[in-house]
């Protein structure tokens, strides 16, 4: 009799565990980035693992020159599209964060920053396809040659 009711609750704990991995829960990524009055990001790469939900970046800016002069943000693209993304950016102007508007090619992007300030985006994995060719830049006029770099989920 006792030995059956171990059993049994034995079997129903053992049916619990299975159930549990089957919820998918939301899982927000916080990645974090520099860049400083020297026209640098301290990163060369980010990487998402494959089961995040939603990417928080965070951009911030050490440094002491204002945003006209040494500004700077954080914009996502395929590889493919950031150098043409980034050349639209530099005419759409400060107001736009330097960001064409409305461009589905971005797949996010902060505002333009100056020294001492943070900001931060967030968008869903959704926009993204595991093992795609990413580039991350800054698209303030003449940055993105250098501040740039690989960016991986999966
Ligand atoms: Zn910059």
């Amino acid at each position: 009799m006792t030995i059956s009711r171990i059993l049994a609750s034995t079997v129903l704990l053992g049916a619990l565990s299975v159930f549990a991995p089957l919820t998918h829960a939301a899982k927000t990524c916080e990645l974090t980035i520099e860049g400083n009055d020297a026209m640098q990001y301290n990163k060369q790469s980010l990487a998402v693992a494959g089961d995040c939900t939603e990417v928080k970046l965070t951009l911030s800016h050490p440094g002491k020159l204002p945003a006209s002069a040494m500004g700077h943000n954080w914009v996502l693209t395929e590889t493919s599209v950031f150098q043409a993304v980034a050349t639209a950016g530099m005419s759409a102007g400060l107001q736009n964060n330097y960001v064409p508007k409305d461009d589905p090619r971005v797949i996010a992007h902060t505002k333009v920053i100056g020294g001492g300030e943070t900001t931060s985006v967030t968008f869903p994995t959704s926009k993204l396809k595991k093992g795609g060719d990413y580039t991350f830049f800054c698209s303030f006029p003449g940055h993105w040659s250098v501040m740039k770099g690989k960016f991986t989920f999966g």
